[in-house]
């Protein structure tokens, strides 16, 4: 069966095609090589889109004018079956498209087949994520276009999350804002499920035996609590924004500080565009979103980008302690995204003030 994955962003849509082999469809074993990858990247202000193509050994790099979106992404579509990096005779051999989707709200718990229905209720939830949910659906609808007889799957961050308990989702505001759907939903679902899974695999025990903590610690970052294979606690909350602090967001900050902010006059947008762009390790260093241009700054002896990457510490090991609460032990830690997969030594920063819990890093590993 293959399968065509669409992760569609404000600044970049990745797409991938795997080929599933029969029986690995319940759940995942190894990570699995996608036949054809590709990757296009947005910039408006130049008027540009780069593009990037990788199949079978073959790379393929291109930059063009931008176009449409839909023209852009067809072309790029077409190389699935046409040209050097064809890996399919025909878009016929496409079995399904799957689309992350990020809110899900309360509506959908798992993977949906979409409909007109879907897509109604995932516009209805763009109030919730703004940021997102338009382009989750802008990318479902230029698919429809370019692979009109190929059955859509919407798979949603927050499907994960839905099991939580109402005490681990409320928020202590007025119990209305629970009534109004107003209430934690998490997010990065599917990264933590899957890691989740994977994890279970790595250790050879059986998921339902295993108390975890995943630390998806990307651009956006965000920790889970996952019990039995279920996200018993998490983060992130009613939006992307709550918990851990972030490549250019906050996290959770005193809810008091954005009611004196518009006591000064400050607007809705400009507090949003505080909290979601100009915060976190860019807000806090002055320099930078990504940790390695922070490292390199500690280097040279900025102290603004010591800050931050100690704040991302102090943070990080705060949100660790309450997941670990909220799951009373901890059999293993898992690190991934970005951050968690690519630096060692925050790794390790983590790992060593967790020596009282048991964690020992083995150094040469
Ligand atoms: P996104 O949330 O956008 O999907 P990613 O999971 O790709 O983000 O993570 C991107 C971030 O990972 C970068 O902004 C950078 O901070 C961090 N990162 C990537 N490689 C490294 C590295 N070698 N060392 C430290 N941080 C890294």
């Amino acid at each position: 069966m293959n399968i065509l994955v669409l992760n569609a962003g404000s600044s970049s849509h990745k797409l991938c095609c795997y080929a599933i082999p029969d029986g690995l469809i319940d759940g995942p074993t190894a990570p699995l090589a996608p036949l054809w990858a590709a990757q296009l990247d947005w910039h408006p202000k130049q008027e540009r889109v780069d593009i990037n193509i990788e199949a079978s050994h073959l790379t393929y790099q291109t930059h063009h004018a931008i176009a449409t979106r839909q023209e852009r992404l067809a072309s790029v579509i077409q190389t699935l079956w046409d040209g050097p990096t064809a890996v399919l005779s025909s878009a016929k051999e496409i079995d399904a498209v799957g689309h992350r989707v990020v809110h899900g709200g309360t509506d959908y718990q798992q993977s949906v087949v979409i409909t007109a229905a879907v897509k109604a209720t995932i516009d209805r939830l763009s109030e919730w994520a703004p940021v997102h949910n338009p382009i989750n659906l802008e990318g479902i609808e230029l698919m429809e276009q370019v692979l009109p007889d190929v059955p859509q799957v919407a798979v949603f961050d927050t499907a994960f999350h839905s099991q939580m308990s109402v005490v681990a989702a409320t928020y202590p505001g007025p119990y209305a804002w629970f009534e109004q759907g107003i209430r934690r939903y998490g997010f990065h679902g599917i990264s933590h499920q899957y890691c989740a899974q994977r994890a279970a695999q790595l250790l050879n025990r059986p998921l339902a035996e295993l108390r975890l903590v995943i630390c998806h610690l990307g651009n956006g970052s965000s920790l889970s609590a996952v019990k039995q294979g279920h996200s018993i606690d998490t983060t992130m909350g009613f939006t992307p924004l709550d918990g851990l602090m972030m490549g250019t967001r906050s996290g959770a900050v005193d809810p008091g500080i954005l009611v004196h902010l518009m006591r000064q006059g400050q607007s809705a947008d400009e507090i949003d565009q505080l909290l979601n762009q100009e915060s976190g390790l860019k807000g806090i260093s002055g320099i930078s979103n990504d940790l390695r241009v922070i490292k390199r700054a500690i280097e040279d002896g900025n102290p603004r980008a010591s800050l931050a990457r100690d704040l991302y510490l102090h943070r990080l090991k705060a949100c660790l302690g309450s997941m670990i609460m909220s799951l009373e032990g901890l059999d293993a830690l898992i690190f991934t995204a970005g951050i968690g997969e690519h630096s060692p030594e925050l790794r390790a920063a983590v790992c060593s003030s967790m020596a009282y819990l048991g964690i020992a890093l083995d150094e040469k590993k």
